[in-house]
């Protein structure tokens, strides 16, 4: 068949690849003229590493990033909130951080060498149109859709994989900003190896820093995207020394200017299904959602496998449907505790933390939850090897 992918992140050049291999031709639209490895770190966990290793990649992005195999958060005052394992679920289970740039070049390099695959970058979609030949892409050349209009030949599937801001959304899909980002920076200094490490003051500040690979760190900030403003107004060393206040391990003179620092706001993106005539969504173009779990990067790589794996799209959305749901409720229902103008949930949070984690099924479902593989409150698909 003809495939049409819209979007070159995670997503879209992993169910490229997938689909190439599987004999299929295929013509990636991405609308970033020259797509760079750019981006802060992320966690990649045991289920997208899995996916990794389907496609080759896994030994090119573990000797990028780096093994992570705890993660904790702790108040101000040092209580412990979070302290969780994934050697806990199985002997040597463990996540990778790793820079998004890192993970973005392992999978473009991989299709670019992909005979079966035509790369068309500088070419926004803008448009999917059912005709009785195909599904035919429509848009403007160019990042800022500025140049001419083009129209691709007839496609017997679309995958739509443009991220958290598509433009092109499932039918019925929801789609809010979260009142919380945050913002981020790379540090080349890691002082915690091994270690997701976080800090909370109330639920209205959290600092974390992630080893990322090759030295480095990413540092996040809990920010309300309405006091964006107000964080540039006050000025950068105000901002170091509140940082340096709640966790002094992280690595702060790193960041010389504000332009060292980047916000990232979150969506939450809910969909009844996710395809609809001749069109897939596969990642946040269908399900963005807050990255308190860690989950968003592998569940966009799950979903190109899942869809190579389906004999059509109604099959895919079905069998995308519970592990999706759960993390897409997870991270919602979680992220309030974590992250939000709401203090008066953090007494709460941090009194039955201890006792939780010392309950061991409590601790398993938290662990399972992070690797990724919980499918519903009392359900889980197999750890991955
Ligand atoms: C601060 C932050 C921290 C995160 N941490 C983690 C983490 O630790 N672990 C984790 O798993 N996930 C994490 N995520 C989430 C993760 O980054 C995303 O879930 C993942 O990148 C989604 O991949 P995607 O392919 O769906 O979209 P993207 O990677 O956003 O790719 C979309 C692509 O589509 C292109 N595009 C957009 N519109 C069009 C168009 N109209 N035509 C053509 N191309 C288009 C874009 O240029 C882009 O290249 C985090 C996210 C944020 C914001």
């Amino acid at each position: 068949m003809r495939w049409g992918i819209l979007g070159g992140g995670t997503a879209g050049p992993a169910a490229a690849l997938f689909l190439a291999r599987a004999g299929h031709d295929v013509v990636l639209y991405e609308r970033v003229e020259d797509p760079q490895p750019v981006g802060a770190g992320i966690l990649l966990q045991p289920t997208g590493l899995a996916v990794l290793r389907r496609l080759g990649l896994l030994q090119r992005v573990l000797g990028r990033g780096e093994r992570i195999d705890r993660l904790s958060g702790h108040t101000a005052s040092g209580r412990m909130v979070l302290d969780l394992a994934y050697g806990d679920l199985r002997e040597g289970l463990h996540g990778l951080g790793i820079h998004r740039g890192a993970l973005f070049s392992a999978l473009w390099d991989a299709v670019k060498g992909e005979p079966r695959v035509t790369l068309c970058t500088g070419h926004t979609v803008t448009a999917i149109d059912e005709t009785p030949d195909g599904a035919v892409l429509s848009g403007l050349r160019g990042h800022d859709g500025e140049g001419e209009l083009w129209r691709s030949e007839p496609f017997d599937r679309v995958v739509v994989a443009a991220g958290a801001r598509s433009s092109l959304r499932p039918p019925g899909a929801s789609v809010k900003p979260y009142p919380w980002g945050a913002l981020w920076f790379v540090a080349h200094q890691n002082p915690l190896p091994g270690v997701l490490a976080q800090r909370f003051r109330d639920t209205r500040q959290m600092v974390g820093i992630l080893p990322s690979g090759e030295g480095s760190v990413s540092v996040f900030w809990s920010l309300r995207a309405d006091a964006l403003p107000a964080w540039c107004a006050a000025g950068i060393d105000a901002w170091k020394r509140e940082v340096a206040a709640l966790m002094p391990e992280v690595p702060i003179d790193a960041v010389r200017s504000a332009d060292d620092v980047i916000f990232a706001p979150y969506f939450d993106v809910v969909s009844p299904t996710w395809h609809h005539g001749r069109t897939v969504w596969l990642g946040d173009a269908g399900h963005a959602m807050s990255p308190q779990l860690g989950q968003g990067a592998n569940l966009a790589l799950q979903d190109a496998a899942a869809l190579a794996d389906a004999p059509d799209l109604a099959t895919y959305s079905r069998a995308r449907s519970d592990q999706v749901r759960f993390y897409s409720f997870a991270s919602r229902a979680l992220t309030p505790f974590f992250q939000s103008s709401w203090p008066i949930l953090a007494p709460a949070r941090d009194l039955v933390a201890g006792p939780l984690h010392a309950w061991g099924w409590y601790r398993r479902q938290m662990v399972a939850s992070l690797v990724g593989v919980k499918t519903g409150f009392f359900t889980e698909m197999g750890v991955p090897e």
